[in-house]
């Protein structure tokens, strides 16, 4: 396994590994499984597997949730060799973003990034997308793996490479989850382990919501939804419990339509500040 910090040496690791396909995974890291699955599935697909472990200033609109996310590198690069990795790019912020991170560059993101999780966290997919497209611009024609657990980042960034030059294809793997059904997360090394067992109650919302969204009307669900979740000791607050149509993120009026909606929530415990979502496909 190669490890690079730098743009140029990423390029030259890359020109020189020939000319079978790549996979991308790009990671904020403090790796976990859902990360090592976004690896095995690219592992699978091509020749070579890349992977970036670069925390994005560009994508925190809050500095202390920046300041405090958890950096385990040591870790990261062993679990990384084991899964067999090829090349892993370390990068410093000035290898990304050189003259210092540029606001002036908007994306055109269809208005995805405004919606849902980008209503109470804004400029976070512009950051999103400045990060995502200069990395394409460092590893070039790629296939791109990516979580459902950020569903709308995926939405977001699926949009920003069909309206850009890159040669990249975006593949979503599935969200992976402890056994009481808690998204894994980077940010769920914040909290304890009553609280996470506690707050295996976010996917089972989630997944009542799902079951019964014929049942009743989209706003008793989510009315509903709110109440459970806040029933739980360690939450806050629900920032969010939204039912949306995948293609737009626009909310739901009639949920008979044949289209692929998705369940998403955002809310706060403590310690964390957690998503997660559920896809329904018809
Ligand atoms: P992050 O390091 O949080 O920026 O995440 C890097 C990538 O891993 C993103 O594409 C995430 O959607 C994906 N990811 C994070 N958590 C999970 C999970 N539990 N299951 C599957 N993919 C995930």
């Amino acid at each position: 396994m190669e490890v690079v910090k730098t743009n140029t040496d990423l390029k030259k690791v890359i020109s020189n590994s020939g000319t079978g396909s790549i996979g991308f995974v790009p990671t904020m890291g403090a790796l976990h499984m859902g990360h090592m699955s976004l690896l095995e599935h690219s592992i699978v697909e091509n020749e070579i597997t890349l992977c970036s472990i670069f925390v994005n200033p560009a994508q925190f609109n809050d500095p202390e949730d920046f300041k405090k996310y958890p950096l385990t590198i040591e870790d990261d690069l062993l679990k990384l060799k084991k899964a067999g990795c090829d090349i892993v790019y370390l990068p410093e912020v000035k290898d990304v973003f050189p003259n210092s991170i540029s606001r002036n560059k908007i994306f055109d993101l269809g208005g995805l990034d405004l919606k849902a999780e980008g209503a109470f966290r804004p400029g976070h997919f512009q950051g999103v997308a400045l990060v995502v497209d200069r990395l394409l611009q460092y590893v070039g024609s790629c296939k791109l793996y990516l979580g459902q657990k950020d569903i709308q980042q995926f939405q977001v960034i699926k949009y920003m490479i069909a309206n850009t030059l890159h040669k990249v294809e975006p593949v979503m793997c599935s969200t992976v989850r402890e056994s009481n059904g808690l998204a894994m997360s980077s940010r769920n090394k914040h909290l304890g382990s009553e609280e996470k067992a506690q707050l295996g109650i976010i996917h089972e919302t989630l997944s009542w919501a799902a079951k019964n969204i014929f049942q009743k009307s989209t706003k008793d669900i989510i009315g509903d939804a709110k109440e459970k979740l806040l029933k739980c000791i360690y939450i806050n607050d629900v920032e969010y419990f939204d039912i949306l149509k995948l293609n737009d993120l626009e909310p739901v009026i009639d949920v008979s339509k044949s289209e692929t909606l998705v369940i998403c929530v955002a809310l706060n415990t403590n310690k964390a500040r957690l998503i997660d979502n559920i896809l329904l496909f018809y």
